[in-house]
């Protein structure tokens, strides 16, 4: 058996571990931290269980299409829930909207307020879903390593209806003029990399992901598919190390020979490093990297963001378990993440409280909360900072929900740019990775494969298809198929 030793236990790494396994490698993970899950680890106190990072899930299907791969199911490894109402969006004191799951309710809701409304949602529906499939699947399974990927007249006639060149606020506006309808449709455009005049309207798939497909959720939290995905691994011979930082890889013959963490040695056929792109590339790899800090400096990178973990010791009323705080500009806020990067002047943020639904995540008669604030990557990070947003977030969320909060705090952490570039070596503390622009797209990404070292691969939510956790899982599994393919005679 050939050996391949992956960097990293995010969900890329973790996808492209169990495809190598099933396919005869004999693969050993290697992470810094002390558990896995990376961006979307858990962490217990108090009796709270905090997810840290993912908490949408979205694109069942893609989860479905993964573990079918291994003979499973989801529902082998966790249950889900459709959250309904799918999320709530506040826009002022006692001025909330509740986006219901049934799309009958939905279009409904929509109606009450553009007249005409519904019957466009339908249209645009129609074709966020014509995106949808085109995008998962013919697009987003190509590994990105040349053009003639592209040079199918399937993939060619969809790229054609994808609305590369429409911007994506154009795009809402030819079928919504209601400004609340406009921002529903253009939230998720906040986390992609780019405002909404700048990304282009192909993402209106994702209106569909989260608006058609539904919100879930895995009861016991998000940190259940990491452990899903771990046990399966395992079940297919991946070994883990936990607390294993790599911090050099051996060449020899202009190959890597081995992966050193300290004073650990791992010999090994190939490499898969689901580490942050950069730092494998500028840290790890060094003269045999990729591409040049200038190449880095020049990439458009996602935000990053503020988190507060937090404990109450009460139960809350006003929030559902996905709140959207859009009672300020989210122009503004966005043309402070992406065009002049600042600590905004007033955010739009978000608050997740999975206890609502989910009685194993907080303590009897108390809630879980995290409250996120999403930020221009690269930005000063300090405790000042931190508190001062802490105030704005918990000020808002007082006000708009008019139930105090900040008495009942029993417990708290906060997590940003500094503990993104301590936990993950993060570039730029980014959360995100890199931006969904389309100069960053496809080809465009940094590559899977390393161009000086045959036997060195990359995957993660830097480099094909892109972030999120059902792009992760893909990411996976497009760089084992690549070395499933470069190394078929040497599978067993
Ligand atoms: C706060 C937040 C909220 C999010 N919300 C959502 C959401 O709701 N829905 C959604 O779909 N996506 C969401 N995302 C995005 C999603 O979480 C990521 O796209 C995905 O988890 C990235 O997975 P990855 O494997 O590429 O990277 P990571 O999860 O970062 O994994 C990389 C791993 O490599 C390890 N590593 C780094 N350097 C080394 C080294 N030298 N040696 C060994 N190991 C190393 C890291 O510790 C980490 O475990 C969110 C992200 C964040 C941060």
């Amino acid at each position: 058996m050939k050996k391949v030793v992956v960097i990293g236990s995010g969900f890329s790494g973790l996808s492209a571990a169990c495809f190598l396994a099933k396919a005869g490698f004999d693969v050993t993970v290697l992470e810094k931290n002390s558990s896995p899950g990376g961006r979307a680890r858990k962490f217990e106190e108090n009796g709270f269980v905090f997810d840290m990072g993912p908490s949408w899930y979205w694109m069942p299907d893609t989860f479905e299409r993964y573990f079918a791969h291994f003979g499973a199911q989801v529902s082998d490894y966790y249950h889900l829930k459709l959250l309904d109402p799918g999320f709530r969006i506040y826009f002022g004191e006692d001025d909330f909207m509740d986006i219901p799951a049934n799309q009958a309710e939905l279009k409904a809701l929509l109606e009450s307020m553009e007249p005409g409304s519904a019957k466009r949602y339908d249209d645009f529906m129609a074709d966020a879903e014509a995106k949808y499939r085109i995008g998962m699947q013919d697009l987003v399974e190509k590994p990105g390593l040349s053009i003639t990927e592209f040079l199918d007249i399937r993939v060619l006639k969809g790229l054609f209806t994808m609305h590369l060149h429409t911007p994506f606020d154009k795009f809402v506006g030819r079928y919504f003029t209601h400004p609340r309808i406009r921002q529903l449709m253009e939230f998720p455009v906040l986390f992609l990399g780019a405002t909404a005049a700048k990304t282009p309207a192909l993402y209106s798939m994702m209106n569909y992901a989260g608006l058609k497909l539904g919100t879930w959720y895995p009861k016991g939290g998000m940190g259940m598919i990491v452990a899903g995905m771990k046990k399966l691994a395992e079940s297919k011979g991946v070994e883990f190390h936990f607390n294993m930082p790599v911090d050099d890889i051996e060449i020899v013959d202009g190959h890597a020979s081995a992966v050193i963490s300290g004073t650990n040695r791992f010999s090994t056929d190939l490499v898969v490093s689901g580490a942050d792109y950069h730092h494998t590339d500028r840290n790890l790899l060094k003269s045999t990297s990729n591409y040049s800090e200038e190449y880095w400096t020049q990439r458009v990178m996602a935000p990053s963001c503020l988190l507060y973990y937090m404990g109450i010791g009460k139960r809350l009323k006003g929030l559902q378990h996905h709140n959207l705080f859009f009672d300020e500009d989210l122009g503004q806020h966005s043309t402070e993440i992406y065009d002049r990067p600042q600590w905004p002047t007033k955010p739009l943020f978000y608050v997740c409280c999975p206890s609502l639904t989910d009685e194993n995540v907080a303590p009897a008669g108390c809630e879980n909360i995290f409250m996120l604030m999403p930020l221009a990557a690269g930005l000063e990070d300090n405790e000042e900072l931190r508190a001062r947003y802490r105030t704005v977030m918990l000020g808002r969320l007082e006000k708009l929900t008019g139930e105090q909060v900040t008495d009942h705090i029993t417990y708290e952490r906060s997590y940003c740019i500094a503990d993104f570039q301590k936990d993950y070596n993060a570039y730029r503390g980014n959360a995100y990775g890199l931006a969904n622009t389309l100069k960053q797209t496809a080809i465009l990404k940094p590559r899977i494969k390393n161009k000086k070292l045959p036997n060195f691969f990359y995957t993660g939510q830097l480099t094909v298809p892109g972030p999120g956790v059902p792009p992760s899982l893909i990411s996976g599994k497009l760089v084992a198929n690549q070395i499933i393919k470069e190394y078929p005679l040497n599978c067993s």
